[in-house]
């Protein structure tokens, strides 16, 4: 079904860390499709339709000079979806600091820093769109995913909190919580015995796909969703129903 007849974001620029496949790849064409300039932001460059631009979230120059760029190239930044993410599976036993300080910089340090970097060309035109792509391991426990769990509901709060902020001057945040996703992301953790488990626990029985996670993320990116903020929005097939 076609939520949009038209292409409402076609004089709209925006961002999407992490774009260059699953889920970000998913969002930046689907944004792409409704008529948004969309530059993606990651660490490896891949052949994409969208304009690449290197970047590593977790390093705040790294964000600074990107997002430099795409003021001086495209004057303006409507939309930043936060989607770039790590979710290397080990147990609580086995985690040793360095796992913790690197999920925590890429996902939730990363977060802050894209936020950080836009939120002042959006606060003086007064519109915006921040989309933080969590996860449903941010609402419910998963076995080897603690410090994982820790940024999704640490990027949950965020949104709560940056919502209450950035209202005044016409910026909407709100994050999106995906149950299991089929990416390259999840290859290797979501195969075989366990992935038949999984859908068999998944109530619309089948794993997500990134245009599933896409077309919440549009209609996030536009007007239409306009009097939302401060929500995490579950994309799961009802997966935390039960
Ligand atoms: P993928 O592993 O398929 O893609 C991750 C993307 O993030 C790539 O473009 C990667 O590019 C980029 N990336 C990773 N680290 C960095 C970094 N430090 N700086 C910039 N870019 C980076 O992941 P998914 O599509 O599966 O997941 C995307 C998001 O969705 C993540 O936030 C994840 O936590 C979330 N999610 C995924 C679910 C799933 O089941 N797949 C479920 C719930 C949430 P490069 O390697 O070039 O940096």
């Amino acid at each position: 079904m076609k939520l949009f007849k038209e292409t409402p974001l076609k004089t709209k620029i925006a961002i999407v860390t992490g774009g260059t496949r699953g889920i970000g790849l998913g969002i930046a064409d689907k944004l792409a499709s409704l008529g948004a300039k969309v530059i993606v932001a990651a660490i490896h460059e891949e052949k994409i339709k969208h304009t690449f631009i290197h970047c590593d979230v977790s390093d705040m120059g790294n964000v600074k000079a990107m997002v430099v760029e795409v003021l001086n190239k495209f004057k303006k930044i409507d939309i930043l979806v936060n989607n770039a993410g790590i979710y290397p599976p080990i147990s609580f036993a086995e985690m040793q600091e360095e796992h913790w300080d690197k999920i925590i910089s890429v996902n939730l340090k990363g977060t802050f820093n894209c936020t950080k970097a836009v939120a002042d060309s959006m606060m003086q035109q007064n519109y915006g769109k921040i989309i933080n792509i969590s996860s449903i391991a941010g609402l419910v426990g998963y076995l080897g995913l603690t410090h994982y769990s820790a940024t999704k509901a640490g990027i949950n709060g965020f949104t709560r909190g940056l919502a209450l902020e950035l209202a005044p001057f016409g910026i909407n945040v709100n994050a999106i919580a995906p149950g299991g996703i089929d990416t390259h992301g999840t290859k290797e953790t979501l195969q075989g015995p366990v992935k038949d488990a999984f859908i068999q626990a998944v109530p619309l029985k089948r794993l997500g796909t990134p245009k599933d996670i896409a077309e919440l993320a549009a209609f996030l990116a536009t007007d239409a969703s306009s009097y939302i903020t401060g929500q995490t929005i579950v994309c799961d097939g009802g997966y935390t129903l039960i």
